[in-house]
């Protein structure tokens, strides 16, 4: 009898926002989602969205208000930078020097700073996307030098999908590592975000340093894809 009562969204978001502290950063994870339910949210509150398609990200940016923060979140190919550059909040999914290169300079057409996390393949698994090898931290961060229209503030990582909850620690604790390894390097203090924690994840990915989580599920229900 009781799921035939749906929960409404406020109530939804008080559950998650209830365990989450208030030094973390909700990114609520809308895409493929409508922009009523969007627009629901923000009436709630909420500002910081995320979305993995910038063509979408834009369509919601021009229909949704300007207050809203947008998060590009997935995988970012570099002829699609220009489409988000005028307004992007931050990038959590640099994962090249090419990708930098190319963000450095729709940033400096657009006369802007665009804020930037360094996403590591904390998963090992090879269909994932993200920085891999010391190498390429190292030849991202001499190409960074050049780059003042990047600013660099912290990294991101997903951990596998799997209920091994060890496992799921271990690769965050890795991307820790990884983010204190860059703080020697980049020691400007804006340099101070970890995301790191998707719906499934994100109790564990707070209890071990995380600063932004995004959270899409568990707030909007269950994507459909067609
Ligand atoms: C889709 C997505 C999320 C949100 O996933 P949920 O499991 O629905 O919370 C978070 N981060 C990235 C990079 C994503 O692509």
């Amino acid at each position: 009898m009781k799921n035939l009562v749906e929960k409404s969204l406020e109530e939804i978001l008080n559950e998650v926002l209830q365990t989450i502290p208030e030094t973390v950063q909700l990114i609520a994870v809308s895409k493929t989602k409508p922009i009523e339910v969007i627009k629901a949210f923000y009436d709630l509150g909420i500002r910081h969205f995320g979305e993995n398609k910038p063509q979408e990200m834009v369509d919601k940016y021009l229909t949704l208000p300007p207050a809203i923060k947008w998060h590009q979140i997935g995988h970012l190919q570099t002829n699609k930078v220009k489409y988000i550059a005028p307004f992007v909040h931050l990038i959590h999914s640099l994962d090249s020097t090419k990708l930098l290169l190319t963000i450095n300079d729709e940033a400096l057409k657009n006369n802007r700073i665009i804020d930037c996390l360094i996403q590591f393949n904390i998963s090992n698994e090879v269909s994932k996307y993200g920085i891999k090898t010391i190498n390429e931290i190292h030849q991202l961060l001499d190409s960074y030098i050049e780059c003042k229209n990047v600013r660099i503030i912290g990294v991101m990582g997903m951990a596998s999908h799997s209920e091994d909850i060890q496992k799921i620690q271990t690769q965050f604790l890795n991307l820790v590592e990884h983010f204190h390894y860059l703080k020697s390097f980049i020691t400007d203090s804006s340099f101070c975000e970890i995301s790191m924690g998707m719906t499934n994840d994100y109790l564990i990915a707070i209890a071990n340093g995380s600063t932004m989580v995004r959270i899409g599920s568990k707030l909007f229900g269950e994507r459909t894809y067609n």
